[in-house]
């Protein structure tokens, strides 16, 4: 199926982040009449690339434009369970980016084997991020995936040792660039040889390197064992209070944040909303009882449009029941000492 008809003088798989770097290695190996199928991988913890509208890094105009094909693979559970335990750690936040860079390229080998591939790239720069892509941490992945001599980084190639395509002659090593460290310079230049006008910059995509997002991941992973996707996706919208060990509040901030927090609840969740005025909708869950349920209710009333009324009436409904509370609206010093920022 890939370059069957040998009109191609060889076939590389690549990590495509649907990012400038990971599109200038593709774009330096098409370039030496190679073929490249792209893998684009999606997880719980980033923008969605198979939505082809707004996405910063959807690959699909990229690849459209210079003529390769885009595979989209999801990587379910397997990440979850990297970013719950990382062997080599996290990075700044909690993005475990060795790791994930092991991950991918794993899935990347086995497609390369099932395809019958010569060789894998990939966008990386010798350098660039403190910690994934200094050159011990590039040896682990080379080393954990037993990928020596399989894998290009065509970005950096000319600073590192030379791959089986380049000493076959399949690459020619000096078409590729020596690119180090953090300054975007030479990539510039190469988008503008290539004709590349739009790119997404290198930060966008991974909520796991976002530092509010990732504390209220690493709160959820701390209270909960079993984690689902709803879980996942709750954690993207609203405020987060954690008012005990077993009881966590969110609060939407706006009426998109509403109808997710709908979607995402479940059946043992209780919803909160303050009655006969414009109200956000606060999900209390708790495995330790309703004790905290009144404290929820003065917190969902602090952010409703009668947070300066002495009592607010605040309708708790889900578990085949609904209540009544009147309770006074928390304090601002009290709604924040539980906020998870
Ligand atoms: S920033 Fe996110 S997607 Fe990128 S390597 Fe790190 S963990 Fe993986």
């Amino acid at each position: 199926m890939y370059n069957k008809d040998k009109s191609k003088r060889g076939h590389a798989v690549a990590l495509f982040s649907g990012g400038l770097d990971s599109a200038l290695a593709i774009l330096l190996v098409l370039k030496q009449d190679i073929e490249v199928t792209a893998l684009t991988f999606l997880t719980h913890f980033g923008c969605d690339a198979s939505d082809r509208s707004s996405c910063g890094h959807n690959p699909f105009p990229v690849s459209e434009k210079f003529g390769f094909n885009v595979k989209l693979m999801h990587l379910g559970q397997k990440f979850i369970d990297i970013v719950r335990s990382p062997r080599y750690g996290y990075g700044k936040n909690m993005n475990p980016c060795i790791d994930c860079r092991i991950l991918m390229l794993n899935e990347a080998k086995e497609f390369m084997k099932l395809t019958g591939a010569d060789f894998i790239i990939t966008g990386e720069v010798l350098g660039q991020r403190p910690k994934s892509q200094m050159r011990p941490s590039m040896d682990i992945v080379v080393r954990d995936t037993e990928l020596a001599g399989k894998l290009v980084r065509p970005l950096s190639a000319k600073l590192l040792p030379e791959t089986e395509p380049e000493k076959s002659g399949l690459l020619d090593r000096s078409k590729l660039e020596g690119i180090s460290g953090r300054s975007r310079k030479r990539q510039m230049e190469l988008a503008a040889e290539f004709g590349m006008e739009d790119y997404p910059s290198p930060a966008a995509g991974c909520l796991l390197t976002d530092m509010g997002y990732s504390n209220r991941l690493r709160d959820l992973l701390q209270h909960t064992e079993k984690i689902d996707f709803d879980d996942l996706n709750l954690l993207r919208v609203g405020r987060h209070f954690r008012l005990d060990e077993q009881t966590k509040l969110i609060i939407g901030r706006n009426e998109s944040d509403n109808d997710k927090i709908e979607r995402y609840a479940k059946p043992h969740h209780i919803k909160l909303e303050a009655l006969g005025t414009g109200s956000p909708i606060g999900l209390f869950i708790s495995d330790n009882g309703d004790n905290k349920l009144e404290l929820a209710a003065a917190i969902t009333a602090r952010y409703c449009d009668s947070k300066t009324l002495p009592q607010v009436e605040i309708t708790c409904s889900g578990r085949g029941e609904e209540n009544r509370l009147m309770v006074a609206p928390a304090e601002p010093d009290t709604a924040a000492a539980f906020l998870l920022k």
